[in-house]
């Protein structure tokens, strides 16, 4: 939760800190429709507020066998109503593997709801059966789309034949000092039919989110486990004076960083950065007009996505990316290292190098270098 300074703050579309309280204020892609700010993790509320509930009516009438389908209803409560995207949904008995649960459908606008069935194997035993359910979901905007996990639990208790008990079961999230925690809500669920009963409404399970599972499901993150926050230091080197902005966080009203021709904003322009084809290799002194002609005005799009930072191809020129041309409207998962260029290395000299600065798999400070 973002404190009301940040949020009254970001309504200048030009600040790129919180004046009150000196957080860089790192809006939502999708700022302009739902005016939220991104949590250190990267989660909009205002955009990302899945809920999940069981239908518990539907549990009364399944019996109890070697497996029960659990029906679960997914909701979208999106307050700035915008559209979630649902990408995957898994279980896991206690300890277990993840297994993926098929789900027929994809969009879930805000204000609705859709049902998955969820299937709980090896009920034959009595006892007490722990499940775990995990939900990825996304919310998009442009080219841009952010996927984040929730978890949240069940204890399935299985006492004989006929008395199936569904509990909720809130298990706090694996990064939390509570790990393994566990509390059963006074969630009952009977499978012995009463004919008098009451159809039961569905029950809310809690979701936290599960930024450890996310890692693990490669659904955020590289896969040796570093993460990009959106709070990540860019640094800029190689630059001219009016040609790049001073290091700091990604601002803007979209979180998103643009290069090419065009003069750099603290130079007058619009671009985060200007691109130009340097005289020779590593020599600032001049430039090279012809091949500069060859970049785009906006030849880049930069921007921290699912915590990887990623280069977005904007012009129609296409671009080089570790020597490999590659076609416009391609994203690429920029790496420790990897470098960039708007022109073949045959028409003019320009290319910028990512660099990385990590501490415990974090990384703090990007610097691109011009050479
Ligand atoms: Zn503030
Ligand atoms: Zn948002």
């Amino acid at each position: 939760m973002q404190a009301q300074c940040c949020h009254r703050a970001a309504l200048d579309r030009t600040a790129a800190f919180c004046d009150d309280c000196g957080q860089p204020l790192l809006r939502c892609p999708a700022f302009e429709e739902c005016g939220g700010l991104l949590d250190s993790d990267g989660c909009c509320e205002e955009c990302v507020a899945p809920e999940l509930a069981l239908d518990a009516d539907g549990v009364r009438a399944a019996r109890v066998g070697g497996a029960l389908s659990l029906p679960l209803i997914v909701t979208n409560a999106s307050r700035a109503r915008r559209p979630l995207f649902v990408k995957g949904l898994w279980t896991r008995e206690a300890g277990g593997d993840w297994r993926a649960v098929e789900v027929p459908w994809e969009r879930l606008d805000a204000g609705t709801s859709a049902p998955i069935a969820v299937r709980a194997e090896a009920l034959e035993r009595a006892g007490v059966h722990q499940l775990e359910i995990a939900l990825a979901v996304a919310t998009r905007h442009q080219w841009r789309e952010e996927v984040l996990a929730f978890t949240t639990g069940l204890a399935l208790t299985v006492e004989g034949e006929e008395a199936l008990t569904v509990q909720q079961n809130i298990t706090y999230a694996a990064d939390a000092p509570q790990t393994g925690a566990t509390i059963y809500a006074p969630l009952r669920v009977q499978a012995a039919e009463s004919p008098c009963a009451a159809p039961a409404a569905p029950k809310a399970l809690p979701l936290t989110r599960a930024s450890r599972l996310e890692r693990a499901l490669d659904l955020r993150g590289y896969d040796d486990g570093t993460v990009v926050p959106r709070t990540v230091r860019v640094v800029w080197r190689g630059f001219g004076d009016r040609e790049a902005p001073p290091a700091g966080p990604i601002g803007g009203s979209e979180g998103l960083l643009t290069l090419g021709r065009s003069r750099a904003r603290v130079g007058g322009g619009t671009n985060d950065a200007r691109l130009l084809a340097l005289a020779g290799p590593g020599d600032f002194s001049g430039i090279d007009e012809a091949a500069s002609r060859g970049i785009s005005r906006q030849h880049f799009g930069l921007c921290v996505e699912n915590a990887r930072l990623v280069l977005r191809v904007e012009s129609d020129l296409g671009a080089w990316i570790n020597g490999e041309q590659v076609p416009r409207g391609t994203s690429v998962l920029l790496r420790d290292g990897d470098r960039f260029s708007p022109i073949a290395r045959t028409r003019g000299c320009l290319a910028v190098r990512a660099s990385f600065e990590s501490h415990h798999g974090v990384v703090e400070t990007v610097t691109l270098t011009r050479f």
